[in-house]
Formats: structure tokens, C-alpha cells, sequence
């Protein structure tokens, strides 16, 4: 799965020439789906251009809360997400743990409302500096990882960002982001108790330049990608190299 997280950016000239160019460009795989989260507002007009154009994208949201027809000013439900046909959501960002104070419970509620809707959950998970510096971090994603449930499983992937990497610049070195994408789906085994894999993408800088060594990591499953996803030639190549 290759992902376009495009956060707070673009606008709807930008989101129309981006979804027509990308769908044109890339070479698509059924094994490959190549999802695009844009801003919440951009939603509809998102899936009104997908089907008009039969674009192979499949739509993701940023966002989900985790009550329905409730008194929650600015609150994005499940069911809400149903009427733009969001195939993904992503849960667990680590800019959404920081500013809006998402911990463990109530990401847990989020999962459940996908899961419910029956949207597939990307669930995020990564270190800081830090705790990497001081050699925490598989003790740390594993305090992540503790509120999956065999409810998640069947439309549950992961994508592990360590934070240092966002909007950085900066690179996880090839034998790190080996090491810790085998500890999650170590973990994901014991705590789901399951032997197949869990899918794990990778995030946090990735590039044009990087993908293809990325990608070629045995452990890696595909990218989740951010500012480099705006561009859309960018975002195709990087979706072509997969
Ligand atoms: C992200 O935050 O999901 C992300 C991958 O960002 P960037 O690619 O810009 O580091």
C-alpha cells in the first residue's frame, strides 16, 4: 500500500489537477492499493472527481471521532465518512497525539469506530528522538501496539513513523527501519496471537531518492508518504517504484 497524507495543505484546484494527473500516472497494481488522504473538507469533492474519472485511488480520511450524531463541534463520525465512501483512516498520528492529546483510550474508541464502519484502520506508531537515543524504542511501540485487538484484525495495517523522521529531512538508517518493522509484526503476532504478518509501511521523509531502497527492505510493506506526496509526479513515481 503506498498512502498520500497531504495534512493541512492544498486546495480544491490543486486536489482536482493532483487526482486527475496521479490516476493517469501510475501504473496500477490490485496488490498495491495506492490511498490518498486529503483534508477532511476535501473529502466529497475527492470522491465526486474518483468517480467521475474511474480513478483506481482509494479515498482515505485524516480523520475520525468516536461517537456518532453527538454534541461534538468539529467531529468527523464513521458514519459521516460512510457518505464519501472512506475505504481507510488513519488513526494514531503522531500530530494528533501531540496537539490534540490523543492517548491509548482514546485511540482505542477510534479503532473501534472504524472497525465498526468497517473502514480499514492505518495505524500509526513512533518514536522520538529521545527514546531513541536512549535505546526505548521497541519498549515504547510496544506500549503503542498493547491496544490492538483481535477486533482490528482483517482491516488493520500498520505504518511506523518515527517522529524525528517527519518533515525532517531525516532518514531512519535501512538496518533500523528493518530491525523495528520485524519487532512490530514480532509483536503484532504475540499480542493478536496470530502467524501471519501484519502489513507495516514505513514513514517520515520518504522520497523520490529513498523510496526505492525503502521499499526494498524485506520487513517494509509499502510508505506512507507526506510532503513529498503533493507533488503529484512525485507521489506517482514514488507509487511506480512500489
Ligand atoms: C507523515 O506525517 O505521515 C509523513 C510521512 O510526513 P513526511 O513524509 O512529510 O515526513
Amino acid at each position: 500500500m503506498i498512502v498520500s497524507n497531504w495534512k493541512m495543505n492544498g486546495s480544491q484546484s490543486h486536489l482536482e489537477q493532483w487526482i486527475k494527473d496521479v490516476s493517469s500516472n501510475i501504473n496500477y497494481k490490485t496488490e498495491v492499493p495506492c490511498v490518498f488522504c486529503p483534508p477532511a473538507c476535501y473529502l466529497d469533492s475527492s470522491r465526486q472527481i474518483i468517480n467521475q474519472i474511474s480513478s483506481k485511488l482509494r479515498l482515505g480520511s485524516q480523520v475520525i471521532d468516536y461517537s456518532q450524531n453527538n454534541a461534538l463541534t468539529g467531529g468527523i463520525s464513521a458514519e459521516i465518512l460512510g457518505d464519501f465512501i472512506v475505504e481507510y483512516v488513519l488513526i494514531g498520528h503522531s500530530e494528533q497525539r501531540e496537539h490534540f492529546k490523543e492517548d491509548n483510550s482514546i485511540l482505542r474508541l477510534k479503532l473501534n469506530s472504524a472497525n465498526k464502519a468497517k473502514i480499514s484502520t492505518i495505524f500509526c506508531i513512533g518514536e522520538s528522538e529521545e527514546l531513541k537515543i536512549n535505546d526505548q524504542t521497541k519498549t515504547f511501540l510496544k506500549t503503542q501496539l498493547e491496544i490492538l485487538t483481535s477486533e482490528d484484525l482483517g482491516h488493520l495495517t500498520i505504518a511506523y513513523e518515527p517522529i524525528w523522521a517527519i518533515g525532517t529531512g531525516l532518514n531512519a538508517e535501512k538496518n533500523y527501519i528493518e530491525e523495528v518493522h520485524g519487532y512490530i509484526k514480532e509483536q503484532c503476532q504475540l499480542l493478536l496471537d496470530i502467524k501471519e504478518n501484519i502489513s507495516v509501511l514505513y514513514g517520515g521523509s520518504v522520497n523520490l531518492d529513498n523510496c526505492e531502497e525503502i521499499l526494498s527492505l524485506n520487513n517494509v510493506d509499502g510508505l506512507l508518504v507526506g510532503g513529498a506526496s503533493l507533488d503529484s509526479d512525485t507521489f506517482s513515481k514514488i507509487y511506480n517504484n512500489s
